[in-house]
């Protein structure tokens, strides 16, 4: 685990895709992103510009109701949107094909990772690139995000 810690706030939807954007063009498949925060922290507006940064279109919609949204695109690597909200326990998840999805040619974003904290835990343990990304609601349009993991390629670009 990298432990590399940072530490933005947004003042806006448009911010947060910005935010998005950004980490988006930094990846390179195979990583993990796991988001914690509450319902209206920002975590789906911020996927739709991690879709954007990775060259998908940015026609990205809340994956509650079919706990995946599929974003693939030829030639390069895909994004993987899960809602992990009513996910209880490794049976469950594995009944949701999320082990399946997870490959280099593949970004994997989970919405109420906590759900899945134990498994998140295991991959990483196992050489699995997790990126942890922290939304919480300051207030008004305020958002802080702290993101956790993602090795020295951040380390520059996000100064
Ligand atoms: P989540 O997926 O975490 O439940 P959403 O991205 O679906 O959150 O919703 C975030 C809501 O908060 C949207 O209605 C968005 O317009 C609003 N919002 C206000 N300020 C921000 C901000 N700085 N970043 C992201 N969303 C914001
Ligand atoms: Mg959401």
């Amino acid at each position: 685990m990298n432990g590399l810690t940072k530490c933005f706030v947004t003042r806006s939807p448009e911010e947060t895709v910005k935010l998005g954007e950004k980490i988006g063009s930094l990846l390179s498949g195979g990583e993990i992103i796991a988001y914690k925060g509450d319902l209206g922290g920002g975590k789906t507006t911020f996927t739709r510009g991690l879709a954007i940064g990775m060259g998908l279109p940015d026609q990205v919609s809340s994956p509650t109701f079919a706990i995946v949204n599929e974003y693939r695109r030829e030639g390069r690597f895909s994004l993987f949107h899960f809602d992990m909200y009513r996910i209880n326990g490794s049976e469950a998840l594995e009944s949701t094909g999320f082990f399946d999805y997870i490959s280099d040619n593949a970004v994997i974003a989970a919405e109420w990772s906590e759900n899945i904290a134990e498994d998140i835990a295991a991959l990483e343990r196992s050489g699995t690139d997790v990126i942890t990304i922290e939304f919480e609601n300051l207030g008004g349009d305020e958002r802080r995000i702290t993101t956790r993991g993602g090795g020295e390629k951040f380390a520059d670009a996000w100064d």
